[in-house]
């Protein structure tokens, strides 16, 4: 694939996430606690998280091991993968989620979601990274890599503390408290949202900029619906609380 197809592959796809920013106003993807039935044939919820995941981990880790050079474009194939490792093994092991279970659609969806933008982003980063990336000496790799780290210890802190809040062998919800639950529903969200950004900047390229827009385009919404869903659920929800931007929103 040439600079130009790649590029227009990126524009296509970025805007095809704007698409699902609208249409995600209307339909909640039903899985964790929107999960449906009437979505068609369900998959356990652990197998399912592995399943949309792993597309992921398994491109970029093809892309890194191809590459073949400790140079600006690994480096970013590696925090990729770092956080891809944890997405597909860590987190599913870890959630308290048993007898849960999640519509095959979604998965087969997230397949399709995960696959094209670890392609596109490994792609662009195997061919054209280093000669048209920023690189280690510039000022956006030093605004983005320290935000990259601290959106990763934000999601990771945070989905940690959700996860707590059940004992083994519970399934049901509570009020989470503490850390910047206190102001915000659905910092585990912050936190992606800010990590995938601190990426554009190390990165500046359309691949990277596509995704920052379908994890917006996908958490933005979803995080809107945990924050009233809590609402209805719990009369004693505090009302100071924002959906996901501190003071904002
Ligand atoms: P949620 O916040 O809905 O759930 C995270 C985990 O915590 C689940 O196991 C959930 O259980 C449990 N949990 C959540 N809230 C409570 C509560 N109040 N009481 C008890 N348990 C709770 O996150 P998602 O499942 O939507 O996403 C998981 C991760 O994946 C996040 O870090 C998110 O940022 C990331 N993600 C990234 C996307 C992207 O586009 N880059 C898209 C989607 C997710 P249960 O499943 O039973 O609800």
């Amino acid at each position: 694939m040439n600079y130009d197809t790649l590029i227009l592959i990126c524009k296509l796809w970025a805007g095809l996430g704007l698409l699902t920013f609208v249409l995600l106003q209307f339909v909640n993807p039903p899985y964790g606690r929107h999960s449906s039935t009437s979505w068609g044939p369900m998959i356990g919820n652990k197998a399912g998280w592995v399943i949309m995941e792993l597309p992921s981990f398994l491109i970029m880790l093809y892309f890194l091991v191809s590459n073949g050079k400790i140079n600006y474009s690994g480096f970013l194939m590696g925090l990729w993968v770092l956080h891809y490792f944890n997405r597909s093994f860590v987190f599913p092991l870890r959630t308290r989620t048993s007898g849960k279970k999640m519509p095959l659609i979604i998965a087969l969806s997230a397949i399709l979601f995960n696959g094209m933008n670890a392609g596109l982003n490994g792609y662009y980063l195997k061919h054209w990274g280093d000669a048209l990336g920023p690189g280690f000496d510039s000022t956006l790799f030093w605004l983005g890599l320290p935000l990259f780290l601290f959106g990763a210890f934000v999601n990771l802190k945070s989905d940690q503390l959700l996860i707590n809040l059940r004992k083994p062998g519970e399934t049901g919800y509570k009020i989470p408290k503490g850390f910047l639950f206190d102001l915000v529903s659905c910092p585990n969200y912050l936190g992606e949202i800010l990590q995938w950004t601190g990426f554009f900047v190390m990165a500046w390229n359309l691949p990277a900029l596509s995704f920052l827009v379908w994890t917006l385009a996908n958490l933005l919404p979803r995080a809107k619906a945990h924050h009233l869903w809590y609402k209805t659920k719990f009369s004693e929800y505090p009302k100071n609380r924002k959906v996901v931007f501190p003071w904002v929103w």
